[in-house]
């Protein structure tokens, strides 16, 4: 039987990795020198890519890390010497907060309420460096369309402006030319094994770092802002990186450039709707968040009646693997990944499964 995972990180490979990763290790790939010029010419051709896909503006610099989890911390480090602010919806936004207490930083947040966050209320102090928002909140399933951050950026010309996408791109289609300090890791949307992170900075956020050292604060040491680009313009790494992944994620860009983003980005939001529509339709479930325009496409978060490890179990049984509520929702929701690797059919495969469940049978059955 086929399996997908629809989990919402890792999830299903991309259709196409096994047949590149068949071909990295038949080039040795994995043992080539990351000081060489093929592993130069590797690196040249995923940044280059990437550049193409999202549209990145030539100036903005684009570093390898080892997570999105990593990215936060990086960012914070570089881009506040002080003071952030931080738009919490869910577990991935407060650990951007923490990271920053942690590091020493003074945090500030705005929480969000049911209906998400009430941008023109929300006054960000003055001191206020860094404001970092986490745009695809993968615990909630709540969504922070790009049109409120372009309007936050208008109103805070002098601030840097950090944004996790780690579960929503290559989807989220945004204007990095607004922005300064975007992050993402390849396991989710890009469905890719795990262990690498996009970080892409604009000229004002690596400014800012040299501000920041220059007042005898650190930004930390192999992975600071100044140490990656050091190498970066040598098409290297500070560190011996994951070759592998680098190359595997230049394949995919090209891939999906071949494909056309824009019509892997109708795609995602034409399964959502499946998904959603179902839900919505079917009285054993109802979706977390009520605002429309706050929902993620990418993830989809259904609270459920009964527990919802029951049906994670039903559909274990069928193949199909969806994440379960994230915390204190572990047993009340599903979480659903809605990547570019999940084809119309895997998405119609999973909502008539869900459909036929029974679940007084489900409940049953060991
Ligand atoms: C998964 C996730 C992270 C953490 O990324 P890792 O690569 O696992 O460190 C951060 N932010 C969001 C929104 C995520 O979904």
């Amino acid at each position: 039987m086929k399996k997908i995972f629809f989990t919402p990180g890792p999830s299903q490979l991309y259709p196409t990795v096994k047949k590149h990763m068949k071909k990295a290790l038949s080039e040795d790939i994995t043992s080539i020198s990351h000081r060489g010029e093929k592993f130069q010419k590797i690196y040249a051709e995923t940044v280059s890519s990437l550049r193409d896909l999202l549209e990145i503006p030539s100036k903005h610099k684009i570093f390898f890390l080892s997570s999105g989890t990593e990215a936060m911390e990086r960012v914070i480090q570089n881009c506040a010497a002080e003071h952030s602010y931080h738009f919490v919806s869910g577990a991935f936004s407060k650990r951007f907060f923490k990271t920053a207490q942690e590091l020493g930083k003074t945090a500030k947040k705005a929480e969000a309420k049911e209906e998400g966050f009430d941008f023109a209320k929300i006054n960000i102090p003055k001191q206020t460096e860094l404001i970092c928002i986490t745009q695809n909140e993968t615990s909630t399933g709540v969504y922070i369309p790009a049109e409120f951050i372009y309007k936050l950026r208008k109103r805070n010309a002098d601030k840097l402006i950090a944004v996790d996408t780690v579960s929503s791109a290559p989807y989220v289609d945004l204007d990095y030319q607004k922005l300064d300090a975007v992050f993402f890791s390849v396991q989710k949307g890009f469905g890719l094994p795990g262990g690498l992170a996009i970080l892409i900075i604009s000229p004002k956020a690596f400014q800012k770092a040299n501000t920041i050292i220059s007042k005898g604060i650190s930004t930390g040491s192999y992975h600071s802002f100044i140490s990656l680009d050091e190498y970066a313009v040598k098409n290297q790494t500070p560190e011996t990186p994951n070759v592998l992944a680098i190359y595997l994620l230049g394949k995919v860009c090209q891939d999906m450039i071949k494909k056309k983003i824009e019509k892997v980005r109708k795609e995602t939001e034409a399964k959502a709707k499946l998904l959603y529509d179902f839900f919505e339709s079917d009285g054993r479930y109802s979706i977390f968040v009520p605002e429309v325009i706050l929902r993620s496409k990418t993830v989809i978060v259904i609270e459920t009646r009964v527990d919802s490890q029951i049906i994670i179990n039903h559909l274990k049984t069928k193949g199909l693997y969806v994440g379960s509520g994230y915390g204190e929702y572990k047993s009340k929701q599903l979480r659903i990944a809605n990547f570019p690797a999940h084809s119309v059919g895997d998405i119609k495969r999973l909502i008539n499964e869900v459909r036929t469940l029974n679940i007084q049978t489900a409940t049953s059955s060991p």
